[in-house]
């Protein structure tokens, strides 16, 4: 019989995006993550990696030199969230607003986070930081939301989520045959056209719609974002119950997931660089992280 591993926590660093500009920033929320349990992460090309964090060519930054003494290993990466062509902080915040408006028109949906493209740096920037810390920093695997990218299938990890269009027997049959582990995230479920039920599948009730997702490709993830779809689940799960607390249950019981990937974003009035209140958000996510991994 295989013994089956059990996964490791890990907390997506952009979740704290706001503290991921400056350099003493960028230190202290890895600080704080380690003091809280969280020995791994997932970064993106954020501005206080760079060799110039502000944008500000006189203000010279340490770049990846950060990583050096860092207390959490990087295990993931990811893309930047649209970037935008500017360097300079203030201009890039501004052009991804104005970016934002235009490709959505301000009006009828929801807005989405359009400020947060301005807080990396520009494209050009972050694809050679993606390119540098992939290249450097040994066994990192990116985390994609597409099969189609050019990584080797060591390096890579495909996100399941409906704009991958495909159904799961499809994704199920790439990941196998390509030998590509796959990120399972409760809040980016397929579409329900694209579950196609098997011929003598057992008839037991799901407990949620997640559930019977997790379990049909349960054998090819590697990571479990706990992502939570409403804020009532956020709360269970910090009271310990819930679809989350499920959630972390069952991926203990597959034995395959390495990386339990919290994506539960600091409150911004908790990210504001400077102010002394990360620490509650570093206790919250103590007691997230203490739900996740207690039996
Ligand atoms: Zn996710």
């Amino acid at each position: 019989m295989e013994t089956g591993i059990s996964p490791k926590l890990e907390y997506n660093l952009a979740g704290g995006l706001a503290l991921t500009i400056r350099e003493r920033d960028f230190r202290q929320l890895c600080e704080g993550l380690a003091d809280s349990g969280y020995r791994y992460a997932c970064a993106l090309p954020f501005r206080s990696l760079t060799e110039n964090p502000l944008g500000f060519p006189f203000l010279k930054g340490k770049g990846l030199e950060n990583l050096r003494n860092c207390p959490i290993q990087i295990v993931h990466l990811e893309e930047a969230w649209n970037p935008t062509n500017e360097e300079n902080i203030a201009k890039a915040v501004i052009a991804g607003l104005l970016h934002r408006k235009k490709l959505f028109g301000g009006i009828g949906e929801f807005p989405p986070p359009q400020v947060w493209d301005g807080l990396f740096s520009s494209k050009v920037t972050c694809d050679g930081l993606f390119e540098q810390l992939y290249t450097k920093i040994e066994g990192v695997k990116v985390i994609s939301h597409t099969f189609e990218v050019d990584f080797p299938s060591d390096r890579l990890l495909v996100e399941i989520n409906p704009g991958i269009e495909l159904s799961q027997s499809e994704i199920l049959d790439i990941s196998i045959q390509r030998n590509i582990g796959l990120v399972f995230d409760p809040s980016h479920l397929l579409a329900s056209d694209k579950i196609i039920s098997v011929a003598g599948e057992p008839t037991k009730p799901y407990k949620g719609e997640w559930e019977r997702q997790f379990i049909a490709f349960s054998d090819q993830v590697r990571v479990v974002d706990i992502n939570p779809p409403s804020l009532a689940d956020e709360d269970d799960l910090f009271e310990g119950k819930g679809s989350l607390k499920e959630l972390a249950q069952a991926a203990k019981e597959a034995g395959k997931v390495e990386f339990l990937r919290v994506e539960i974003p600091i409150p911004i009035k908790w990210q504001i660089p400077g102010l002394p209140s990360h620490q509650e958000a570093f206790d919250f996510l103590q007691a997230i992280g203490q739900r996740l991994i207690e039996g």
